[in-house]
């Protein structure tokens, strides 16, 4: 069934390819976006689509529209971008939350959040499951981010206790891939970014730290299989590539894959830096029949391909990590 579909966020790194597949699928989207940290480019390929549609709004402000499902991404995701105005981070986690769920209520929508590993902070069990809490430092420099998931998740819940709203939660793991704003100061876009100019590649603390990254067009195809799911299950479910990688190994593989004679140079760790994070997705599985099929290295090889192909003085200029 076609569906009229918004997707907040929709022209940042992974809304703008949540949005391509829906387009495809023949539903109406609606792509929101305040551009904080993504650009139009992302989406104007779609434009001249019949069922393509893109508002330019802030999602802590209300807005009224018609729809049978929402997707919910509206937040900036990576450490540099959150942390560059944290209390409007925080504001985006929640009042973006509350207005979409109260736009579900109205509409009887379906409203998908997407939540976040940092869920799980510091994590002292690993790979993490559902059921753990987390180790989250509530007052950090990651809080902004961290705790503003954390409670929109619980305003999805309680909307869905209280108003009978139908929700479903992913919580995402590191996801890479084409599209990833290349000034992010994410780990992945700085290190291929640096490679390719012949910079230093910069590993913060030992390089020691582990993550598991996750190929973008994976991640998609989880996200809609969880708003599709049978059952009013509403999650939370992980997802994300369970294959573990410490930041040293990858930094290795960026300088063989883009035969890059860069360096790799020592920074300092920041403060509350995860140490090693896996997600476990037995759940995922056994409910969304879902797994990643993208190794890392073909990953990094068309993430590279599309670095290669872009002009980088249209990108802003990086914002301050601190
Ligand atoms: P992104 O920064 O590319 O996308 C976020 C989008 O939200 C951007 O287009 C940005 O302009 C928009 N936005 C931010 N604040 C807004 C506001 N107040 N109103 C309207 N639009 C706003 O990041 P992404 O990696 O595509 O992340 C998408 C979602 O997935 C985010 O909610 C993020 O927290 C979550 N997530 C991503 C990852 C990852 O590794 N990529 C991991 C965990 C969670
Ligand atoms: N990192 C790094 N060099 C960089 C950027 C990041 O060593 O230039 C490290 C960072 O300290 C963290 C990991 O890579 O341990 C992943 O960082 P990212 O910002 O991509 O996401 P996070 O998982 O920390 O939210």
């Amino acid at each position: 069934m076609l569906k009229r579909i918004l997707v907040t966020g929709g022209a940042g790194f992974l809304g703008s390819h949540l949005c391509e597949r829906l387009v495809e699928m023949g539903h109406d989207v609606i792509c929101l976006d305040n551009f904080f940290t993504s650009q139009k480019a992302n989406v104007m390929h779609l434009l001249d689509r019949p069922n393509f549609e893109l508002i330019r709004h802030d999602i802590t402000l209300p807005i009224w529209l018609e729809v049978d499902e929402i997707y919910n991404l509206a937040c900036p995701a990576a450490p540099g971008h959150y942390q560059y105005n944290p209390i409007k981070t925080m504001k985006t986690s929640l009042m973006g939350s509350i207005n979409v769920l109260g736009m579900a209520k109205r509409c009887r929508a379906k409203v998908l959040q997407a939540s976040t590993s940092e869920v799980y902070g510091d994590p002292e069990v690993h790979p993490q499951p559902e059921s753990y809490r987390g180790a989250v430092n509530p007052i950090g420099q990651r809080a902004c981010y961290d705790e503003g998931k954390r409670a929109a998740e619980a305003l999805f819940m309680d909307y869905h206790r209280m108003n009978g709203v139908p929700v479903r939660i992913v919580r995402i793991f590191n996801t890479y891939g084409p599209r990833m704003h290349p000034y992010d100061g994410r780990v992945v876009s700085n290190f291929i970014r640096q490679a390719l100019a012949g910079e230093d590649i910069t590993i913060y603390g030992d390089g020691s730290q582990t993550r598991s990254f996750c190929y973008r067009d994976d991640m998609v195809e989880g996200i809609i299989r969880m708003m599709n799911v049978a059952d009013n299950f509403t999650g939370p479910v992980n997802l994300g590539n369970p294959e573990e990688f410490t930041i040293r190994e990858l930094a290795e593989l960026v300088v063989e894959l883009t035969g890059s004679r860069s360096r790799l140079i020592s920074k300092p760790l920041p403060p509350d830096d995860p140490t090693r994070r896996r997600p476990d997705i037995a759940l995922a599985k056994s409910k969304l029949g879902w797994q990643p099929t993208m190794p890392l290295r073909e990953g990094l090889e068309r993430t590279i391909a599309w670095f290669r192909s872009i002009d980088i003085s249209h990108y802003r200029p990086p914002t301050p990590r601190y």
